[in-house]
Order: C-alpha cells, then structure tokens, then sequence
C-alpha cells in the first residue's frame, strides 16, 4: 500500500502532515509512507515515519497543470493520496474531480462548508457569529465594528484571521490580507469570547469511519494547539454531523472549530478540508482516524491499539535531518523580509491562492451612494465655487431634517409621567449657529465649563435647559453661573460631599455621573469598592432634602460599540437601583447619552426609544425627566469641509490627490472615513466610491492622508473641489491652525 500525505510542515502552526504520518504508521506498519511538500523549509521532510519525501518546487514556481497529471499518475499506479494543505486539496479536488485513489473532499463538498459557514451551523443547531462580506458598503462595515466594539476579526477567504481593534488598524489589515491572498473577498466577524474545541472527523462518500471531540489545553501565542483532551463527540451533535456528511457526500478529514462561550453555548467558526495538525493525538485516545478512513478507502485491515490516555501535549524535538534535504540558509535580515507576510508560512498558502485567483488583487465593488435632495440643496447654498478654501461649511438643511426627526422621537415618548429631552453637548460644536438651531428645536444645553454655561446663556438658553457636567465645571473659577441651573452632575465623591455643604445648590437636580465597576473611564464616582460606595450613599443621603437627586451615564457607543452600550445602560439602571435603596433617596432625573455615531443614533437608538422609556421607568419609578444626550449624532453630519485639488497623481490603478485641505482642518481623519462628494460636469453631485486611490492633505506630514481606499474618477481636475461630509463634530470644534506660515 502507498499512501501520500502531503503538508509537512511542523513548526508552531503546524500542517497535518506529520500527525497523520503517525497514526497510519500505527495502522499500517508496513505500508509505504511518501510525504509530499513544496517548500525545503518544512520540517517534517525529516520526520522518519516517511519512507521517502516528493519535495516539489515552491507554489510560485511549480506547474500546477504538470503537479496535478503527475498526482493523477500517481493515483492510477496504485496509489492513495490524503491531502494536508486546504489550497492543494482544492485544486486536487477541482482538477481530478472525484478519483477513488483522492481521499479528500469534492468541489462542491468543500463549497457547501466554506466560509462563513453559516448555513452548516444551523444544521447543527450551533450558533455562528455574526459575519460580513467585504463586499458590503464602507459605511455599513463601519457599523458592523461599531456594533460589535471593534471586537471583531478580519478572515481570509481560506485561512488567516486577524484581530481589529479600530478604523486604521482595519485598514491596515484589510490592505495586507488582500495583497496576501490577491482578493478583497475578506469578511468581518464578530469576536466570540470562550474556550476552543474542535471535532476532528473522516468520512468516505458521506460515509463517517471515525471522530471525536477536541478541547484545547494549552495553546500558542498564535492560538494553536499544544495540549489537548479528547473525548467522544456528544451524540446530539454527532448524528447532525452524520446528516450533513452523508448529505454533502464528504470524503477524507475535516475539522470544525468551535468556541464554547462562557454560557457553554457552541459557536463554530469554521471548517477545514483536511485532517488537524492534532489528529495523532486522537490516535493516542484511541481513535486513529486516518488509518480508519485508509481502510475504509482501501479496503485494508489496520491495526487497532487500545487507548494510551485521554490527554496529549506537544514536545519540541531534536530530529536528524534527511540526507540530501540540506537546510537553506535564513533570509537576508532585511526589514522589509520581516515585514511581508505573503509566502512566508512554509506552507506557502498564500503563494497558491495568487496562483488559483489571479495574480492582480481582486477588488469588490461598492454600490453608489443616494445623494438626498436637502444635501443638494445645502451643497448648492454655500457658494462652491467662490471663497478661499479650505473652509467648513455649515448643512443647515439636512441638519435641521435630522434633528427635526430626533426632537419628534422624544416628544413622541414623553408622556405625563415622564418627559424625555435632548441635550446638545457645546463642546462638541459651539457653532452659535448650531446652538440657535438647537434652541429652535427645543433642546437642552450641555455644558462643561462656566464658559459654556455662559455662551449658552448669551445665546438665549434659560439656566432651567442647562445642564452642567465634567471634571472641570467650575473652570474657570473668577466666572459665575446661575443658581437655577437644571441639572448638575458630580464627577467624584469630593464634589458631591462639598455640594452637600454649600448653603445654595446651582441646580434643581443634583446628582452623580456613575463610574460603573468593571467599565474603563477615567469619569465618574466610584462605586466599589465598598468603601467607596459607602462614602457616595452617605453624601448623597447628606445633600439638602430640597434638591431632587439625578443619576448620569455617559460611554462613548461608537468605542464600546453599540452592543455593550445598551448592557451598560442596565448595569448603570441597576446601581442607580442600588443608590436608591441605600440612600432613601429616588432618582428622579436620569440622564444617558454619548458618543452616538450618528448612523447608529438614527438606525438603532431612535428606533428604540419607545422601548428604552418604557425599561427606564420600570427599573426606576421615581424618574420625572429622561435626558438624552446623543452628543456627536447631531453635530457631525452637520458641517462639511471644502477643499480645492492642488494635483492629481498617476499611479497604475491608483489614482491620488493632493488637496489644500489637511489633518490640521480634519483632525478625525484617521478615526472614520468621511464620505467625499464631488460635483460631476453636469453639475449633480455623488459621493465617491471604494476604490484603490488615495486623498492626501498639502501638509509635509506622513500622517497628512484625509482618505484612503477611496476611488478617484479621472473627472476630478486639479482646480476642482471636494466636500468631505461628516466633519460637523470634533472636526469643527478641535481644528487648529497649522502650517499656515
Ligand atoms: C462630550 C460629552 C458629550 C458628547 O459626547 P460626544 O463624544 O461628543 O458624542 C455628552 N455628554 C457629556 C457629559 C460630555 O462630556
């Protein structure tokens, strides 16, 4: 019997090769054991349970039609071949059709499982995590990782999954994994936290010979296997696996990855189409599954051996290398060479994929943007084509559209027992002209400064629509405010101690901005520990019974990511819960609010403000005033950047800008990607897509980029301008000058 296993590699992330050359070896003492690989650097060329080694040329340089006839010759001599690589067994499996000497999976088999495998999880009655295809539009990729805090992973489209923590690092990752794999067709999944297991399992023709149950014990940096217990696979799950094995026709190994959440619930994240690296230790529990799936395939008897233990660790070993398989001296300690990713796994994946996808990147298109009617109409009013740029433009219209629609939500929701305000947040923008708007539609003032309280004032808000809050509220000190101020919210116990000694209060509610245990932030009062706690229930008990008591919570949803934010709403609704009980006072005002992105605001907040009022009052009864403070969702899309195209550079496919506009007018570049208009030669106006170019700032500063991944039509001239949208908030309030001379 000759059986090839190919994928050699045994290195920290290891390739099955070497594992599945041990268990045949256990079942089949006399068969003739060939390793396949394509790259000198895999260690297990040397491992001595194979009789001899076919080292083929790396990916890059290997004819893959004259490998694939030589793997068929192979096969029709007698042979059996079990691949180890997911690439090679997809390009065996798209070449060689379905050959009883290919012990691996079909085309269309693998294409029913591939990621994200969503559907295969439902079969099984697991659950998968939330996933999107890089296909979707830029603003909606945004969402998704605002929803999910940022916690989400960037995959391959076979393997590699990389961590994002933010909009650059994002960009970043997405840029290096499509030059990895030569395509854009990546997609975003969601972090799930818990322990890994796998189930490891072999099938013939739909047929299963053989599987167990993997969880993890100790793992790599990388996450990778070093010590593993394995056990039966739970018959629920077992006889859906069988299903769906029988149903897609599966032949050869396979392994599922899982998480099992803190909650024990399974979430699989996806499946391979080939043996583990791990698989020899199922064979020491007792279930050798390639040498099961050999005799299956092959008709041979194997030899069985009774369990050794239910336990496995990896040892690192010292072998003898092979005679005529000299080592090659390491790379050139070049930075780049330690830099670049592509080709460096000893696998050489990635090198395959450029070779089976096309050697150019392949890029996914992006729907064109609507353009509102009222976002013409503003672009029209401020003069486009008169002024010096840059500039910063106000969008009245759309603004007042939107905050029209954000004031009726919260007129709709009050009612006689509790009325719901929106508070609009200066420091965010002080544009008086954005608070007269918010005057106009009935909103309340957010002040952190008597400064602000001041400007507020000056600008028409009674001191009964101010709400004071933050560290450094009575800065600065030679400035007074109102005693008549609606809300004032403590940022420490020592300020709320020093206000329960004051012979006059500043303001009608007076309360508490939680710092909630376990939420990072720098804010707050501190409850726990229980000393803390305890201080904060006598001040607050100690404040004068004329004052009605508040409670605060602000996080910034679009950094913790609109999923948390809505658990931290109930975590904050239950120690206000628990002040209640403790201080005999009620909390009659609750304000939340923060760093609403404003997507978010409108699609997920708005919608649920019904719901929220309804959960607030019944965790709090004694709530009169709900504030809610959706701070940048208002003022971001409301003021746009003007700029002027200096040049327009010509780089193969890519196109750049150089713009008059910079870093120093758009401080929140690097933070979103603000969407970019253009007005065409006809005069209308369309956002520009995702493409491969690039607009740069006119500062002599590497970090001077205002967008990336954008597409550059060869109608945009030098002369020309451009509006970058959503530059209303931190943008307008925290621009400084710079390099101005
Ligand atoms: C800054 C601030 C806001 C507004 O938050 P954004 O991050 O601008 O959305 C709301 N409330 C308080 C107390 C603030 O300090």
């Amino acid at each position: 019997m000759r059986l090839y296993i190919s994928g050699l590699n045994s290195d920290s992330n290891p390739s099955p090769g070497v594992g599945v050359a041990r268990s045949l070896r256990a079942g089949y003492p006399n068969a003739r054991l060939t390793g396949v690989d394509f790259s000198v650097r895999s260690s297990g060329l040397h491992w001595t349970d194979f009789d001899d080694i076919w080292l083929n040329r790396p990916w890059t340089e290997l004819d893959l039609d004259s490998f694939v006839e030589q793997v068929a010759d192979r096969i029709a001599r007698g042979g059996f071949w079990i691949p180890g690589l997911d690439l090679e067994a997809r390009l065996l499996a798209a070449k060689l059709g379905r050959s009883p000497g290919l012990i691996g999976p079909s085309a269309s088999a693998m294409a029913a499982v591939a990621k994200p495998c969503t559907e295969v999880a439902s079969r099984l009655q697991v659950r998968s995590p939330e996933t999107l295809p890089l296909a979707a539009s830029t603003a909606d990729q945004q969402r998704f990782c605002r929803f999910h805090g940022w916690r989400v992973w960037l995959k391959g489209p076979y393997y590699e999954a990389r961590r994002v923590g933010s909009w650059g690092q994002f960009q970043a990752l997405r840029d290096s994994l499509a030059e990895t794999w030569s395509t854009e067709r990546l997609h975003l999944q969601e972090d799930v936290i818990g322990h890994e297991e796998s189930i490891a399992f072999a099938a013939v023709a739909g047929h299963i010979v053989g599987m167990c149950r993997m969880v993890k014990r100790v793992v790599t940096q990388e996450g990778k296997t070093w010590a593993g217990r394995v056990t039966p696979v739970p018959d629920s799950i077992a006889q859906r696996l069988r299903d769906l094995v029988a149903d897609i026709e599966w032949t050869g190994g396979a392994e599922l990855e899982f998480i099992r959440s803190t909650s024990q619930e399974l979430w699989l994240l996806e499946w391979n189409p080939r043996f583990p690296a791990w698989i020899h230790g199922a064979t020491i529990a007792g279930k050798n599954i390639p040498a099961l799936l050999v005799a299956r395939a092959t008709g041979q008897p194997m030899i069985m051996f009774p369990p050794e233990a239910e336990e496995f660790v990896r040892v690192v070993l010292e072998v003898p290398c092979r005679k005529g398989y000299a080592l090659p001296p390491l790379a050139e300690p070049t930075p780049s060479s330690r830099m670049s990713s592509a080709g460096k796994h000893p696998s050489g994946m990635p090198l395959l994929a450029r070779r089976l996808l096309s050697a150019t990147v392949e890029r996914v298109h992006e729907e064109p943007i609507p353009v509102s009617k009222s976002l013409t109409a503003d672009l029209e009013a401020f003069c486009v084509d008169g002024g010096s740029t840059p500039f910063s433009a106000l969008l009245s219209g759309t603004t007042q559209q939107r905050w029209r629609r954000s004031a009726h939500a919260a007129a709709i929701h009050s009612g006689s027992q509790l009325d719901v305000r929106l508070a609009y947040s200066i420091k965010t923008n002080p544009d008086v002209r954005l608070l007269a708007l918010a005057r106009r539609e009935g909103l309340m003032a957010e002040a952190i400064s008597r400064t602000e309280v001041a400007l507020a004032m000056d600008r028409g808000f009674a001191p009964a629509d101010i709400i004071l809050n933050g560290p450094g509220k009575h800065w600065p000190t030679e400035a007074s405010h109102p005693n008549s101020l609606f809300a004032l919210f403590s940022d420490s116990v020592e300020e709320l101690e020093k206000l329960g000694q004051a012979r006059t209060l500043p303001a009608e509610y007076v309360g508490i901005r939680l710092r909630l245990p376990g939420v990072e932030s720098r804010f707050g009062v501190r409850l726990d520990p229980y000393s803390c706690f305890m201080r904060v229930v006598e001040a607050v008990a100690s404040l004068p019974q004329s004052v009605r008591f508040a409670a605060h919570f602000h996080l910034a949803s679009s950094t913790i990511g609109v999923k948390l934010w809505w658990q931290v709403l109930e975590t904050a609704l239950s120690w206000a819960k628990t002040l209640e009980g403790a201080t005999g006072r009620s909390v009659e005002c609750l304000d939340v609010g923060g760093g609403w992105f404003p997507d978010d605001w409108e699609e997920n907040f708005l919608p649920a403000m019904g719901e929220t009022v309804h959960r607030i009052s019944q965790a709090l009864s004694g709530v009169r005033t709900l504030i809610v403070e959706p701070g940048k969702a208002l003022s971001q899309p409301a003021a746009a950047l003007v700029v002027s195209v200096l040049e327009a550079r010509e780089a193969g496919d890519k196109r750049e800008l150089v713009v008059d506009g910079s870093v120093a007018e758009l401080p929140e570049a690097a933070a979103y990607p603000h969407r970019v208009m253009h007005r065409a030669e006809d005069g209308t106006w369309a956002f520009l897509r995702r493409g491969s170019g690039r607009i740069l700032g006119r500062l002599c500063m590497e970090n001077d980029i205002l967008r990336s991944n954008v597409n550059v039509p060869s109608g945009v001239q030098v002369g020309d301008r451009l509006v970058f949208c959503d530059a209303g908030a931190y943008d307008a309030s925290m621009s400084y000058s710079f390099g101005k001379g």
